[in-house]
């Protein structure tokens, strides 16, 4: 009971963090909540009507739109950066709907079960979707941080040494930083830390 608190609190409070208008919702949810709360076997039957959402799974692995250069383009050039702005600026936004979506979806569930194993995975739904939310935050971060270097006219080549990342490589990661040389080098690097 005490973990369920927290974790319908930390929902909350999550949501409250992304807009305003939600935070505005989130009280009335409270509210519904606890009336739902008092009707606890009538809220049992209407809840057994819904039917359960699968939270949407995020693995980075994203189809972009296509990109075919003319022959004898030029690296980077201003077609390029163009589509990859927009490429950019649609996936967040793609981003930032779903977290509202989750927000709300999440407001609708807020419901008090009485039954122990609707509670249970309650639980775990939300915990899974604040977790998909965080990723979905972490990955807002990259592309903002991507869009920058854009801005700076060092998107496309690797920060680590310099060299191009390449079209084909960007067209399927546009947030990648580094040239596949370097990548690699990163993730044995990284495997033998965690040994
Ligand atoms: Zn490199």
């Amino acid at each position: 009971m005490v973990q369920k608190k927290s974790l319908m609190q930390k929902a909350l409070d999550a949501a409250k963090k992304v807009t305003k208008k939600v935070a505005a919702k989130s009280s009335a949810a409270k509210k519904v909540t606890k009336k739902v709360a008092a009707k606890s076997s009538a809220a049992k039957k209407v809840t057994k009507k819904v039917v359960k959402k699968v939270p949407k799974k995020i693995t980075g692995l994203r189809k972009f739109n296509s990109y075919t250069p003319k022959a004898n383009e030029s690296y980077m050039n201003k077609s390029q950066i163009k589509h990859f702005i927009k490429i950019l600026t649609d996936w967040k936004l793609e981003l930032s709907s779903d977290i509202d979506r989750t927000v709300s979806h999440m407001q609708d569930e807020l419901t008090a079960y009485a039954d122990p194993n609707d509670r249970a995975s309650q639980e775990s739904d939300m915990a899974l979707e604040l977790r998909n939310r965080d990723r979905e935050r972490k990955l807002i971060k990259k592309i903002d941080g991507t869009l920058k270097n854009i801005d700076n006219d060092e998107y496309g080549y690797c920060a680590a040494c310099g060299e191009k990342i390449g079209l084909k490589r960007l067209l399927a990661r546009p947030t990648a930083t580094l040239c596949i040389d370097c990548k690699t080098l990163d993730e044995i690097r990284e495997k033998q830390i965690a040994k």
